[in-house]
């Protein structure tokens, strides 16, 4: 009889938790890419989606953050587009409050100001970010956002 029960309720409980996993965590739109290999504090991931050419002048890649992870200080020559496609995580420009990120929130970083962005401690994000007038340069890099500045005063949540 025992056994009985447990044939019946493990597959119940374990097609309830597909379906709850699946409800909650959307599948992602693009692939993860590669590992980030410098100017990153934590685990980042690239995937470029176009690549620069001359007809279009703009470089679009999807950026994962692990949790906790973020890019370093960078300025944009011609400024950036963020779209966040997954998660919850943080952008900050120098001298204002950390701004809390969701997934559908777009992120416009103007040219030549000093800024970050990157996962919340608690959820993983994704963002594609589109960098136009490539040819102007599509970072420069600066130094890493300390754990001080990734855990200051948030302007919401
Ligand atoms: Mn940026």
């Amino acid at each position: 009889m025992k056994s009985k029960i447990v044939i019946i309720i493990v597959p119940v409980l374990l097609l309830q938790l597909n379906m709850w996993a699946q409800s909650t965590i959307p599948e992602p739109i693009f692939p993860k890419g590669v590992k980030a290999t410098a100017n990153f504090t934590g685990t980042v991931w690239v995937q470029i989606l176009v690549p620069p050419d001359s007809v279009f002048n703009l470089v679009a890649g999807s950026v994962t953050f692990e949790p906790g992870a973020r890019s370093y200080w960078h300025i944009h020559n011609a400024g950036q587009i963020l779209m966040v496609t997954n998660g919850t995580g943080y952008t900050q420009e120098k001298g204002k409050p950390v701004r809390v990120i969701h997934r559908g929130d777009i992120v416009i970083c103007p040219p030549n100001i000093e800024h970050w962005h990157g996962a919340s401690p608690g959820s993983a994000m994704t963002h594609i970010a589109l960098n136009p007038h490539a040819d102007k340069g599509v970072v420069n890099w600066l130094r890493p956002v300390t754990d001080k500045e990734y855990n200051g005063p948030k302007d919401n949540n």
